[in-house]
């Protein structure tokens, strides 16, 4: 019946956006299901548009993207050797993957955690190993280290738990691990940028932190993302990378974006606000929050026959227009990831909340 190979045919599809029905008085959704921003890109990117030639779209981009490097680069006072972009950061996950795991490899990643690092490692035939997080759902780095992986993978700050790791503790990790560590930092610019490991990558060249454009920058449709570390981390991913995996239009669109470093750390200096406002709100409505430094708050409703369940409450709110995220899956079951929205469509969401839990 199938053509594929007997573990691509266990794959599970990678299934992220919920149905939901359009709000009863304005037709529309509050989408607070995908970590997204809620707020457009840069004005910068805007005009950027505004300005592409034909000529972009109809020549082959250069297959370095030494444009989007060197602005990358400079942003973050590297090297371009030190560089390597992806068609989103999701795209490197699975590079990353086939390119230092392969067949029958082991990745040691902390539990929960985002799933589609499972999808990637299945998909190059090697083995996740699951280790749990401490019951607050800390990061419990001498566990990582024991599972003794030829990869260990963190998000940091993790998702969809949204907790931060400090980052003497990702150094101590680093600098005990046999193999290679990737810090995924799609979230960080919600947490701080001085909690960015990026600077350890001078010191250690076992270490590849991850970045993206999809979250803070507002530019999550442009799919692009990009890996640091050391030279010789990037060569290898370069040989295994497809030819022009960041199209001319993204590049030109994700340079645009780092040229306003202003806008984006204001945008997410204002979803941080956002966040703080509505854990307070829903910890008043007796919620159990997990403390987040991320644009989204893993949280679990009061519990007791008045009150929907978690799944309850998610089908619920997707009839009323607005869609958060459900995992049907160990430890997060009592559950919901709701994405920081504008102050208005949370302001829409809390009211919706305070109604079934009050
Ligand atoms: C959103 C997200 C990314 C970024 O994915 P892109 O492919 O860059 O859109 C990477 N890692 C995590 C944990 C994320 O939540």
């Amino acid at each position: 019946m199938t053509y594929a190979l007997p573990h691509v045919s266990q794959l599970k599809p990678y299934s992220s956006v919920a149905s939901v029905q359009a709000m009863p008085d304005s037709n529309t959704t509050i989408k607070l299901d995908q970590n997204e921003s809620p707020y457009p890109p840069s004005p910068l990117v805007r005009e950027q548009m505004n300005k592409l030639l034909e000529q972009t779209v109809s020549r082959y981009p250069a297959a370095d993207y030494g444009t989007l490097k060197s602005a990358i680069a400079k942003h973050h006072a590297v090297s371009p050797s030190q560089i390597v972009c992806g068609n989103g950061s999701s795209e490197l996950i699975t590079m990353i993957f086939h390119t230092f795991v392969g067949p029958g490899g082991t990745i040691a990643m902390p539990y929960p955690s985002f799933n589609f690092y499972e999808t990637a490692a299945a998909a190059a035939q090697a083995k996740l190993m699951r280790m749990e997080t401490r019951t607050d759902f800390s990061i419990d780095v001498d566990a990582l280290l024991a599972a003794q992986a030829s990869v260990i993978a963190l998000i940091n700050p993790n998702a969809p738990t949204g907790r931060l790791l400090a980052l003497d503790e990702i150094e101590r990790l680093t600098s005990r691990a046999a193999g290679l560590v990737v810090i995924d930092e799609a979230y960080i610019d919600f947490a701080g940028l001085a909690h960015s490991a990026i600077p350890l990558v001078e010191r250690y060249s076992n270490l590849l932190v991850l970045r993206t454009f999809s979250k803070a920058y507002g530019l999550a449709g442009t799919r692009v993302g990009y890996g640091i570390g050391d030279p010789s981390i990037v060569a290898a991913l370069h040989l295994t990378k497809t030819i022009y995996n960041i199209s001319a239009v993204s590049e030109s669109l994700a340079v645009a974006a780092l040229a306003d470093q202003a806008y984006t750390q204001q945008i997410a200096e204002t979803i941080r606000r956002t966040r703080m406002q509505t854990e307070t709100a829903l910890r008043e409505l007796r919620f159990d929050v997990v403390p987040s430094d991320t644009n989204f708050i893993l949280c679990a409703p009061p519990t007791g026959d008045r009150f929907p369940d978690a799944l309850a409450l998610k089908n619920k709110l997707a009839e009323h227009g607005v869609a958060v995220r459900y995992f049907d899956a160990p430890r997060l079951q009592d559950k919901i990831r709701i994405s920081i929205g504008t102050d208005e469509e949370m302001k829409t969401v809390m009211a919706l909340i305070r109604q079934w839990y009050q």
